[in-house]
Order: C-alpha cells, then sequence, then structure tokens
C-alpha cells in the first residue's frame, strides 16, 4: 500500500518525505499564534484489508519500546454511580511516558529513522514533550523541547531523566510553539510540533483501532459516544481518523459521536463549534494540556466534527478537579486535570445520554503529573 500527504481544503498531494508539513498553497496566510491552516491527512491508495492497522511507516521503523494496546476498564463502581452501565475508560496513563502522545512520538521516530534523521524538536505544554524524549530516548534519536517554563514539573523532569534537551519559554504554550518553529526552519531539524506535523494525526488513529478490537474480541456492542480532552485538538482528530479508517474497512457500521471535552476556561474549539470561526481569547485553567489560546489543528478539526456532527461540552476548573477524584475513587483511575476534563464531560452530559448509551473516555494522562492540582482537589495543604 502506498501512503501520500493530502490536503483536505484544496485536495493538493504530497510525498510523505522530510521537509513536507503544511499544504504550500493553502498555509500562505498562517499567521504566528493562529490555528493552523492547510494542516495536511495521511491517504493510502486503496482501501486498507480488514483486520489490519493502516499506518504510512512499516512496522520495522518502529523503536523498540512498547506504545500503545493500553486497556479498557469497565469501572463498575463508576457505572453504577453514574448510571452508565455502557461505560469504557481507555486508559493511555499507562503509555511508557505516561500520556497519549506516545502515539504520535512513535510514529514520528519510527519516519526519523526510516530517513536516517537524528534529531526532532517540538514546542509541548509539557506531555509532548515528555513522551518524544521518551521515545527518541529508546530510538537513539537527540530531542530539544521547547515548554512553557509554567509546566508542571513532574513533565520538565521527566525530560530531563530521558536526556533531551529542554528549553523553557518565558511565556504561554503558543509562544514555545512559535519559537520551536523558528529553530527548525534555522537548523532544519525534523518539526513534531503537534499537527504541523501530519503524522502527529496519523499517529493517534491506533486508539480508535483498539477500541473496536477490543469490544469485538469482547462480544460487547459497538461504541457510540467517544469523549475526548481536546486543547490543539489532534488527539480527537486522531481518534476520528481512525474511525473513518474503520469505516471504510467495513470494521464498524456506523460512526460514533465525537464529543471534545474543554475547560471553559479554554474552550476555543467548543466556541468555534457554535460561532463558526475562531476568535483568540487568553485561557485560564488548571488543566495544562489543553490550556491553549490558538488550537492549532483548528480548522481541520472543525470541518471533521462538522462532517459528522460531532459535539463539544465545557466544564469549570471545579467540575475538572471533582471528576479527578471521582475517577480515582470510584475507578481507581488517577488522571491528570485534562484527563479529568473528558469524565467531567461526561458526567455532565450523563442524563441526556441516558442508561443505554455505549461511552468510551478517553485518559490521556496519569495523575501523577501534575501533583499540584491533585492536592488541591483533595484539599491537602501541599
Ligand atoms: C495533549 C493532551 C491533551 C489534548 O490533546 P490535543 O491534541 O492538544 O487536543 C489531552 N490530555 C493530555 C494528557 C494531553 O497531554
Amino acid at each position: 500500500m502506498k501512503w501520500e500527504y493530502r490536503c483536505p481544503s484544496c485536495g493538493a498531494r504530497y510525498a510523505i518525505e522530510p521537509g513536507r508539513y503544511l499544504c504550500g498553497p493553502c498555509s500562505k496566510a498562517n499567521a504566528p499564534g493562529a490555528p493552523l491552516s492547510g494542516v495536511l491527512e495521511c491517504v493510502p491508495d486503496s482501501i486498507p484489508a480488514k483486520g489490519s492497522l493502516p499506518l504510512p511507516i512499516e512496522e520495522r521503523w518502529f523503536p523498540p519500546i512498547p506504545v500503545g494496546n493500553t486497556p479498557l476498564w469497565r469501572p463498575d463502581r463508576l457505572r453504577a454511580h453514574l448510571g452508565m452501565p455502557g461505560l469504557y475508560l481507555k486508559d493511555d496513563a499507562r503509555e511508557p511516558s505516561g500520556s497519549f502522545k506516545d502515539r504520535a512520538s512513535y510514529l514520528v521516530a519510527a519516519f526519523a529513522r526510516q530517513h536516517g534523521i537524528k534529531e526532532i524538536a517540538l514546542a509541548s505544554t509539557g506531555n509532548a514533550a515528555s513522551s518524544m524524549a521518551c521515545i527518541g530516548a529508546a530510538a537513539g534519536i537527540k530531542v530539544k523541547v521547547f515548554v512553557p517554563k509554567s509546566a508542571p514539573i513532574a513533565k520538565r523532569i521527566q525530560v530531563l531523566q530521558y536526556g533531551a534537551d529542554l528549553v523553557e519559554i518565558d511565556g504561554n504554550y503558543d509562544k514555545a510553539f512559535d519559537t520551536s518553529l523558528e529553530y527548525s526552519a534555522r537548523t532544519g531539524t525534523l518539526s513534531r510540533n503537534t499537527a504541523y506535523n501530519p503524522l502527529t494525526i496519523e499517529g493517534k488513529k491506533t486508539v480508535s483501532f483498539e477500541i473496536v478490537r477490543d469490544l469485538a474480541a469482547a462480544g460487547e456492542g459497538p461504541i457510540e459516544h467517544v469523549f475526548v480532552p481536546t486543547g490543539d485538538g489532534v488527539i480527537l482528530a486522531g481518534v476520528i481518523r481512525g474511525f473513518e479508517d474503520l469505516l471504510a474497512m467495513g470494521e464498524i457500521s456506523v460512526m460514533p459521536c465525537f464529543w471534545a471535552a474543554q475547560a471553559e476556561g479554554s474552550s476555543a474549539m467548543a466556541r468555534a463549534l457554535a460561532l463558526g470561526r475562531f476568535d483568540a481569547l487568553p485561557s485560564t485553567t488548571l488543566a495544562d494540556s489543553i490550556a491553549v489560546d490558538a488550537p492549532r489543528n483548528g480548522p481541520f478539526l472543525i470541518s471533521k466534527m462538522k462532517k459528522y456532527k460531532g459535539r463539544a461540552v465545557t466544564v469549570d476548573d471545579r467540575e475538572i478537579l471533582e471528576a479527578q477524584v471521582l475517577g480515582s475513587s470510584l475507578a481507581g483511575f488517577f488522571a491528570e486535570p485534562s484527563s479529568a476534563t473528558a469524565l467531567a464531560g461526561l458526567v455532565k452530559m450523563s442524563k441526556e445520554l441516558g442508561p443505554k448509551a455505549r461511552v468510551a473516555v478517553l485518559l490521556t494522562g496519569s495523575g501523577l503529573k501534575d501533583i499540584r492540582n491533585a492536592a488541591l482537589a483533595v484539599g491537602a495543604p501541599y
């Protein structure tokens, strides 16, 4: 099977090769600190065979570290509490670096190995940085990360432990993003910036394959709703890409409803879905992984959400911390605030969805990554 990049806006096609990121014509008007236009999609030249896991890089290039195949939980006590017996938790805190980002880093590292690339650079709110540093360590690739200096300390220490180069930015994620792109442009270093590098979207689709595979193997019905904590919108876009493939391959017969769960204080995607355009409001939320002023994958995700009638739900910081404690105390799952946002979104929608709904909530990061807010959630004096 052959793969190429395709621009979902104008249909232009490009080879998947080093130095290619956005669609040339469609990205001309992109401004620093704004959502990206011209984000590319990976497309195969034929419909993948049933039962396969179609990815644009061959398996032999993947680094020797176990990414993916995370457990799907059936949280009985949480199900009973919410009155939702069809609730599942997909646990990507079990990835090697403790976050969902490993799925994307894994594919980008495979691409780097295939092309003999020795260094990768990226901006991150923290998890993409610790993830790329982790996978880079296993692959023997040098990694340089640009992270706001306000990022939780655990994520920054992970970067140093894995031996990557940590650049702390005096500013927010949006500033780190632009600084890292300047660095990559100046030095020619491969960029793993989320959305900007199309492989970051494609790498994340594997989660959808695992959910569908595991439910089918257990003889349980299909998922009807997927709740995804959303900042830049790359995880959710990857989830949708996975379900698109699964539909084309005949593994599922209907698309689930996709939910973007956002913090009220950082709800650019939810606002864009409602308003039809992006406005730039500064974010304030303790859920650092989804605190994003200008969602980089905004236009790409919104067009997919419109196509599949996806929805958004926003929750405030208090609801996020309550959901964090709910997950910990009723399921034994300790999620970082961004992940708890997806659970909080489900709590908010549970009445409307009703007891028959079959729902997967993506748990994208471990609670140990941000102990300060976890302490706040339980009223501990630390
Ligand atoms: C990055 C991240 C998100 C949000 O993903 P986007 O692609 O930015 O929407 C959610 N949760 C965790 C733990 C993350 O690290």
